[in-house]
């Protein structure tokens, strides 16, 4: 392609682009719609958690960590950046403290940031704390 040709079409091509109606969504001015196949991001109803670590145990992504607090009080973690979405712990509660909601999980840009606690300080009433777990151990 001769050079003038070719300066033509990158040119027509660049003003065709700049044309172009914004195809990408700013999240951070708006969330995108929850897509029908979003299997769901995991939550907990810390009220009905028992502190047992059942779903501890079964994930197969070690992204829950279950700490047992003074009182009967429970603290759980969850790194969304290990959820596979199984749904596994969700089965296995016996307390039927785990759903799935239609809310996308947290990102951020690191891994600190895609961490979500639930915390219940005594074993009932006490005060209910949902944070992005920056603290968290092990
Ligand atoms: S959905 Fe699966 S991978 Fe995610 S926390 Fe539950 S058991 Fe772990
Ligand atoms: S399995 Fe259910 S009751 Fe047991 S620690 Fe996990 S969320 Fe709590």
């Amino acid at each position: 392609m001769p050079e003038r040709t070719s300066r033509t079409y990158l040119l027509s091509h660049l003003l065709r682009m700049l044309a172009r109606p914004r195809e990408t969504v700013d999240v951070t001015e708006e969330l995108p719609p929850v897509p029908d196949c979003y299997q769901g991001r995991i939550t907990i109803d810390i009220d009905r958690c028992r502190g047992c670590g059942l779903c501890q145990r079964a994930c197969p992504g070690a992204a829950l960590l279950v700490t047992r607090l003074p009182d009967k009080g429970v603290r759980v973690s969850m790194r969304h950046d290990q959820c596979a979405i199984c749904g596994v712990c969700e089965l296995v509660c016996p307390a039927d403290a785990i759903n799935r909601c239609a809310a996308i999980a947290p990102s951020g840009a690191d891994r600190e940031g895609l961490q979500e606690t639930w915390e219940r300080q005594g074993a009932r009433g006490g005060k209910v704390k949902v944070d992005d777990a920056r603290g968290r151990q092990g």
